[in-house]
């Protein structure tokens, strides 16, 4: 039985501003949930963006009414849970999310078992890569030298804003980071479809492997003809938030692949549902993240690593956040490994 829930805000000041084709932000917002069975506990975090139309005052107001909802119900289904959360309210997915990690944190942790395996997963890291916003032709060269310096083998590049900008800044990584490194575009909605099938001609020239997200989320035909016309996989990302878009998108072959976020989908429950749809209509999906804490992060991470069908991580949020209030995440060799301790293996504030 959940015997009890509360939260807790973090404000987190960024390392640097980052800047996409829909917006830019200097600060990250986190909520840590914690639910408390007997003597087990569990955590989960959420991150309110405009993707999921939250703010810091909705996750707040959501969460507050959270407990009378939850507090005293069976805490060994999550399917429960979220039927519980939706008859709040329907949206609140980040909100819904910090509280779907912490009771997947709480059942692995009982059952002594690290998320991933509890989930069914064998391997216990993946390669993520780094993102770099739009800046600079000589910024993004730049930056792309640190990042891989530091380690990392795969970087996303947000494009979107110009075309012809935006091809010669990825042509200048690829010079500067050369072949080895794996590199993936996000275009997050900036292309007309004449322009991202343009853009994707070129982007196959230059080794890219993926193409994300080149038109509007709502357009939905113009991102299957851009899908059509490349041979490079398209991945959808702002258009597939739920279970239902992930099912349109399989069944009328929209994209070639999707861009799972555990604060799109309310978290695991439902991202191990788009995964395995994604998987039966022989589309790879990516776990991406938004201005995720370490929590949330390693959530995902816990999810990608429980299927082989989850082909990419773009798990960097946290990278950026100074003094993040979590930690337990170990990089190493380009990969992000998960804690080989139960749960989700990440120390919080709201622990104890
Ligand atoms: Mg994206």
């Amino acid at each position: 039985m959940i015997d009890s829930m509360k939260f807790r805000t973090f404000v987190n000041r960024r390392t640097r501003t980052f800047r996409i084709a829909s917006g830019s932000s200097d600060t990250e917002e986190n909520v840590v949930v914690k639910l408390v069975s007997g003597d087990d506990f569990g955590v989960g975090s959420g991150n309110p963006t405009d993707v999921t139309h939250e703010t810091l005052a909705s996750m707040e107001s959501f969460l507050g009414m959270v407990p009378k909802k939850i507090v005293g119900s069976d805490e060994n289904y999550p399917d429960k849970l979220h039927e519980r959360l939706d008859g709040i309210a329907t949206g609140n997915t980040a909100a819904k999310a910090a509280v779907d990690i912490a009771l997947f944190d709480l059942l692995s942790k009982r059952d002594k078992k690290p998320l991933y395996e509890f989930l069914g997963g064998k391997r216990d890291r993946m390669i993520t890569d780094m993102t770099i916003g739009i800046e600079s032709l000589e910024t993004t060269v730049q930056r792309a030298l640190e990042h891989t310096k530091s380690g990392f083998k795969a970087l996303k590049i947000k494009v979107g804003l110009d075309l012809e900008e935006d091809i010669r800044r990825v042509s200048a990584v690829r010079d500067a980071v050369g072949p080895k490194i794996q590199l993936r575009v996000d275009a997050n909605q900036g292309y007309t479809v004449e322009k991202a099938i343009k853009f994707c001609e070129v982007m196959e020239t230059l080794q890219v492997m993926v193409v994300e997200q080149p038109v509007k989320a709502e357009d939905y035909a113009s991102l299957k003809k851009v899908a059509e016309s490349s041979d490079l996989p398209v991945m959808a990302d702002e258009c597939v938030k739920s279970v239902l878009d992930a099912r349109k998108v399989a069944r009328e072959g929209i994209a070639d692949m999707i861009n799972i976020k555990l604060m799109k989908s309310a978290g695991i429950h439902d991202a191990v549902m788009i995964n395995r749809l994604a998987e039966a209509a022989d589309m790879g999906t990516m776990i991406g993240c938004m201005g995720e804490i370490q929590v949330s992060i390693a959530a995902g991470l816990h999810f990608a690593l429980s299927s082989e069908n989850v082909l990419f991580a773009d798990l960097d949020s946290h990278f950026n956040i100074i003094d993040d209030p979590s930690s337990g995440l170990v990089f190493e060799d380009g990969c992000l490994i998960a804690p080989k301790k139960p749960g989700l293996g990440i120390v919080t504030p709201l622990d104890g």
